[in-house]
């Protein structure tokens, strides 16, 4: 049993005791295109820790299946309706509680996973702020944030992209996600509504208000028509192995 929420609290204290790492992921509720569910990024960041956690005896909490602000270069912006999100001292404040909380468990090591770009500054300042917390009381947790898609091979995303990688920022809803989405919940994807559009291109800057303009009206960033069950499984399988490599080498280093 992996997750925490389906054991009971005596398991779990004995669970603890073999020192667990312990996986936090964060998603967001956000447009993700006419053919691929709001929930996209949450649904990740859950199956991908739950594959990782699995390989290294660890545990998972339930998802922050909320997110920081969607922004327009990134997210397709705020203006979609369904795209429902935290201010940023929120998701601060969540992630500090959560971190204090599991310190009073006795966690000593916790992997927060995030699924969802505009999260990472915000995650990071939880962070920073519960470790201060911790400091001052003589017990630092050893953390570690990250983001599943930077354990993406090159060569992978050569192969699945044929050399034309668009980059992570506007792959919102585009050929990797559809692809993940494709292979670990393909009934959640409305294969009939992928859109064909191309890439977005947009200004170098942001502005504020969002008003919406000069993004793609379906949402979608980047191309998905090319995406696959198959390129999600190669995208998969090889991020699963690289993230699980790294935290496993980390974790033992440190203790
Ligand atoms: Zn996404
Ligand atoms: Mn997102």
């Amino acid at each position: 049993m992996l997750r925490t929420d389906q054991l009971t609290w005596t398991e779990y204290v004995e669970k603890l005791k073999e020192e667990p790492i312990v996986f936090l992921p964060v998603g967001a509720h956000e447009q993700h295109g006419p053919h691929l569910p709001m929930g996209t990024d949450a649904i990740l960041a859950t199956k991908m820790a739950e594959a990782v956690a699995a390989g290294l005896q660890g545990l998972v909490l339930p998802t922050i299946s909320y997110g920081y602000k969607s922004q327009a270069r990134s997210g397709g912006g705020q203006t979609f309706v369904g795209t429902t999100s935290l201010d940023g001292q929120t998701l601060i404040a969540t992630t500090q509680d959560i971190v204090r909380e599991l310190a009073r468990h006795g966690v000593r090591r916790l992997v927060v996973l995030d699924g969802h770009f505009e999260n990472q500054w915000f995650l990071t300042e939880g962070i920073e702020l519960a470790q201060r917390e911790l400091q001052a009381s003589g017990g630092a947790m050893d953390i570690v944030r990250t983001e599943y898609w930077d354990f993406c091979p090159e060569a992978v995303l050569d192969t699945v992209f044929e050399g034309e990688f668009p980059g992570y920022d506007l792959e919102h809803a585009a050929l990797i996600e559809t692809s993940m989405m494709l292979y670990w919940q393909p009934e959640l994807v409305r294969v009939d509504s992928i859109p064909q559009n191309d890439q977005a291109s947009f200004a170098t800057f942001d502005t504020y208000p969002q008003d919406g303009r000069g993004g793609p009206a379906s949402g979608v960033l980047a191309p998905a028509k090319g995406a696959s069950g198959a390129k999600g499984q190669l995208i998969i399988e090889s991020t699963i192995t690289a993230i699980t490599q790294a935290l496993g080498a980390h974790f033992q280093a440190n203790s």
